[in-house]
């Protein structure tokens, strides 16, 4: 009994610094998140609702201290509700297409358009509260498990948290570790695998409850377990909201509602699986490639 109260006392002293240690590290997520080039933009108009249409126009980008436009004259209309899933060769522009989407940069010249708002006049805060990104690589920071998945959100009720982890497929994970969903990042996050720490990041969409989803899948294989779990899990995210994906995987193209073939900055074909796969062009040419790489 003596020892649970020392425990106890020994758990608090170290759970505020680590609470501490958090807050400071959530700053440096957002300066990660947000890329040292971009700065902050701050429109007038706060979105009280977002039906999640989003249009690019003529827009052409350009990387700082770089000379070379990544994206050229690139056009897109989305609907809302709509998921496109971006596929390409590495350097085509897919991610900086998410990049312009969550207004963490904004394009050379053209531009784009959210509910028919133009970027600029738009209040990134109020933005942001209505879109989730699950990036490419998870960056988790050093506080609980709990902290990462409700970081930036002031109030959260326990209901919320768990109803998270249960869509984030997260469930047998925690149940698994020494303090479940205490258990601090810092400590254990070198045994989470990639797959674990993108749950995480579900988890952090779900309970943000957005009306946009932002995903850039991982390009590294992950077991059969985790891949179908995210797999599940982000079909429960993304059904009816407005959804741009970086895809990778075959079923993820596949459920697509229309998928955005990428060459050197410009879309070059597009269309539903069925329609690309039928009409034996790029994407045609890249599966074939893809699955030759497969078999040999
Ligand atoms: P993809 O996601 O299709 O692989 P990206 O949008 O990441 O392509 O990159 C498009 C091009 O922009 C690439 O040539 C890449 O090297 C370049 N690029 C990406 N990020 C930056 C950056 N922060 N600064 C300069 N160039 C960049
Ligand atoms: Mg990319």
């Amino acid at each position: 009994y003596f020892t649970q109260i020392l425990m106890s006392i020994s758990g608090v002293i170290n759970i505020y610094p680590q609470l501490a240690k958090g807050f400071e590290s959530v700053h440096s997520i957002s300066e990660i998140l947000f890329a040292k080039e971009t700065q902050e933009y701050q429109g007038k108009t706060k979105l009280k609702q977002l039906s999640g249409e989003v249009k690019f126009e003529h827009v052409y980008f350009m990387y700082r201290d770089s000379n070379k436009h990544v994206l050229t004259n690139f056009d897109l209309k989305v609907k809302p509700g709509e998921t496109i899933a971006f596929v390409g060769e590495s350097g085509a522009g897919k991610s900086t297409i998410l990049n312009l989407v969550t207004g963490f940069y904004r394009p050379t010249s053209g531009r784009v358009l959210i509910d028919d708002l133009p970027m600029d006049d738009v209040s990134m805060r109020s933005f942001r509260k209505k879109i989730a990104v699950v990036p490419q690589n998870t960056i988790l920071f050093s506080g609980s498990i709990r902290e990462n998945i409700t970081y930036g959100l002031a109030e959260v009720s326990e209901h919320e948290v768990q109803q998270a982890i249960r869509m984030a497929n997260l469930s047998d994970i925690i149940k698994e570790l020494p303090d479940g969903l205490e258990t601090k990042i810092g400590e254990h996050g070198d045994r989470l695998s990639g797959g674990q720490r993108q749950r995480i990041a579900i988890a952090r969409a779900f309970i943000r409850n957005p009306q946009m989803v932002i995903l850039d899948e991982a390009t590294s294989a992950l077991d059969n377990v985790s891949e179908k779990l995210i797999q599940d899990a982000m079909k429960e995210l993304i059904k009816g909201k407005t959804t741009f994906i970086v895809a990778h995987r075959l079923s993820t193209i596949q459920d697509a509602d229309r998928i955005v073939v990428m060459k050197n900055g410009n879309c070059v074909e597009m269309g539903t699986y069925k329609q690309l796969v039928q009409q034996r062009g790029e994407f045609y040419n890249m599966k074939m490639a893809s699955e030759a790489v497969r078999s040999s």
